[in-house]
């Protein structure tokens, strides 16, 4: 050998607890820690398939939908965006983006690289869509995707999204919901409302570890697929060879090997659904939504202003809070993650510097842990107050 090992790979690997409380990842629960340390299995194994087969109706109920086409990808939420527009897509073709924040951006950027023809569709950071200006621009540029982000992280902004499969078909256009950070917050109804592309985190409300991502095609999206005149351009992403794969079409055809999926996220997965559907999604959405609102009591009490004014354009998953002028934000998060292992974020994209983001997902959003949040926030505040320039 001419290098030696390296001296950091001698010591033990340690990794703190930490209370995550940003925009994602939350705590995995204790359950699905445990499933994690199960042992490897082969990816073809019986074992493995029928925990593929219940991941897919545990998906199928997530989203409210009957869709075939239903799986996991062994991607984080990033791939949901890449697999919508690398498989509905073909070069050239008319892409309509919603953008309010950092996801629209994203979006454009990836369906951009699939040689789409990208058109944004925006408003002001801190608002949301009107059906009303979804339909002009729907009506102007005839697009064949519409992509629109449910609940935007990055300004704590829900989107509401009745009628608006209804809209879409009626210009022929196909609509993707991304649903990262709201799934679990908002009901998602994908079948009732129309959506042919829906995904979601699995490391967000479900509480999974982040890296496998549910997403679902509708039967338009899967005819828009099969009647693609090139090919899917990303192999490890095309829908068609996934969706053999999880048996989404015929259930006599065998599972051919597409790539080797983690079990071991599989396990994970399972059981984050199998809590979901244990306490039943509403009742996952009334807990957050109750959350939230205990946060936002908090937060006024302190003084504080959330950033988005309006209570119904309000994100429960994720809370923007305006940074007060007098502290610096990165004083009061990172005196949090010293002293109380405890993560709130900053902004992202255009709250970059400006909010506080303020994650109840999953595990986390208990009426103790707003207290702890809300708690320590103060804390962490009066600190930096007392102590503007403290290095920390
Ligand atoms: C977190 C998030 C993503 C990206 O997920 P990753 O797992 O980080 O790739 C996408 N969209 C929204 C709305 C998110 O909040």
């Amino acid at each position: 050998m001419v290098m030696e090992a390296p001296r950091s790979l001698r010591k033990p690997l340690i990794v703190p607890h930490k209370v995550l409380m940003g925009p994602g990842p939350s705590n995995c629960p204790p359950r699905v820690l445990h499933a994690l340390s199960q042992p490897v299995l082969g990816h073809l194994h019986t074992e493995t398939t029928k925990i593929m087969d219940e991941i897919k109706e545990g998906i199928q109920y997530i989203f409210q939908t009957r869709n075939e086409l239903t799986l996991a990808l062994s991607a984080s939420g990033h791939g949901g965006i890449e697999a919508v527009m690398c498989n509905l897509l073909e070069p050239g073709e008319k892409v309509l983006i919603a953008t309010n924040g950092i996801w629209g951006d994203r979006a454009a950027n990836m369906a951009q690289r699939y040689g789409a023809n990208v058109i944004q569709v925006k408003t002001q950071p801190g608002n949301n869509f009107t059906l009303e200006l979804l339909e002009n621009a729907l009506m102007k540029h005839k697009p064949v995707l519409l992509f629109i982000v449910q609940g935007e992280s990055s300004t704590g902004v829900y989107q509401p999204l009745d009628g608006l499969g209804e809209i879409c078909h009626r210009y022929n256009c196909l609509l993707a919901v991304d649903t990262v950070a709201s799934l679990g917050g908002v009901p998602v109804k994908a079948d009732e409302i129309g959506i042919d592309a829906i995904y979601t985190g699995s490391q967000k409300v479900l509480g999974a570890p982040p890296g496998i991502t549910p997403i679902s095609f509708s039967e338009r999206a899967k005819q828009k697929l099969f009647n693609r005149k090139t090919e899917v351009k990303v192999y490890y992403l095309d829908m068609k060879i996934l969706g053999d794969y999880w048996a989404c079409f015929d259930k006599n055809r065998p599972r051919v090997y597409h790539h080797t999926i983690s079990t071991t996220l599989l396990y994970g997965l399972r059981e984050a659904l199998a809590m979901v559907c244990e306490e039943g999604m509403n009742s996952v959405i009334e807990r957050h939504q109750k959350c939230a609102d205990q946060l936002y009591k908090g937060l006024e009490r302190m003084g504080l202003e959330l950033f988005v004014g309006d209570k119904l354009k309000r994100l429960p998953t994720v809370t923007t809070i305006q940074v007060p002028n007098d502290v610096d934000w990165k004083d009061v998060t990172a005196y949090a993650m010293k002293t109380y292992l405890l993560e709130i974020s900053g902004g992202l994209g255009p709250t970059a510097n400006k909010v506080f983001r303020i994650g109840l997902m999953g595990y986390n959003a208990t009426p103790e842990k707003v207290d702890l949040v809300l708690e320590i926030l103060k804390e962490s505040l009066d600190y930096s107050r007392k102590h503007p320039k403290a290095k920390l």
